[in-house]
């Protein structure tokens, strides 16, 4: 199962740094309130800075979200499971099944962005790449293959197919680097052969 952490508590504020010059000597520009859609829609509050040094401003955004309406790890995730092989529609309604919209093009578009970034860490090749397959539902476990539940919010998931691989290490190995620092979980359960739970903290 891949399920949502809550993101530990607010962490000691970073030090702002100058993006532009690398000065620390910055101020406060001002402030904006936002909403961005995790598993539920937040408010989020974002500082502007201004750099003594050289002028520019900048803003410094909350952890797990940069500019997008959706938070990073929804984008990863509906990223993630377009590339094992569901179509953009399919993620469409297993994300609005969970209370999350998002649109095809913004699925497609983070799907691309995820395939290259993994073919530049090498993770792609035939071997390794993890598929869905979307016929083998639950009534099919007897098949044998790691079925893949997601579930954004407690006591909501939704089965997203039976996997290409018997093996729930090969799994966890495919999945660590892609949700690396997202305050995703997976979690394995029901095998005699594994029981282990590998957590990302840190986005
Ligand atoms: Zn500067």
């Amino acid at each position: 199962m891949i399920r949502l952490d809550d993101p530990p508590n607010e962490t000691a504020p970073v030090a702002p740094v100058c993006p532009y010059c690398g000065s620390v000597n910055v101020r406060i520009w001002g402030q904006s309130v936002r909403r961005v859609q995790d598993a539920q829609t937040k408010q989020v509050q974002t500082l502007r800075y201004a750099c003594e040094r050289c002028s520019h401003t900048f803003r410094i955004y909350p952890r797990g979200v940069d500019r997008a309406l959706h938070s990073v790890r929804i984008r990863r995730l509906a990223a993630l499971i377009w590339l094992m092989d569901l179509s953009c529609r399919d993620v469409e309604d297993v994300f609005n099944e969970l209370g999350v919209k998002l649109n095809r093009m913004t699925i497609w578009r983070e799907g691309v962005k995820l395939v290259d970034q993994l073919n530049q860490q090498n993770l792609l090749n035939q071997t390794r790449r993890i598929s869905i397959d979307k016929e083998g539902d639950l009534t099919h476990r007897p098949t044998g293959g790691v079925v893949l539940v997601l579930s954004l919010s407690p006591g909501k998931y939704s089965v997203l197919g039976t996997l290409n691989t018997h093996d729930p290490r090969a799994v966890i190995n495919w999945l660590q680097p892609i949700f690396k620092g997202l305050d995703i979980a997976v979690t394995i359960f029901g095998t005699t052969e594994f029981t282990g739970e590998v957590s990302s903290y840190g986005w």
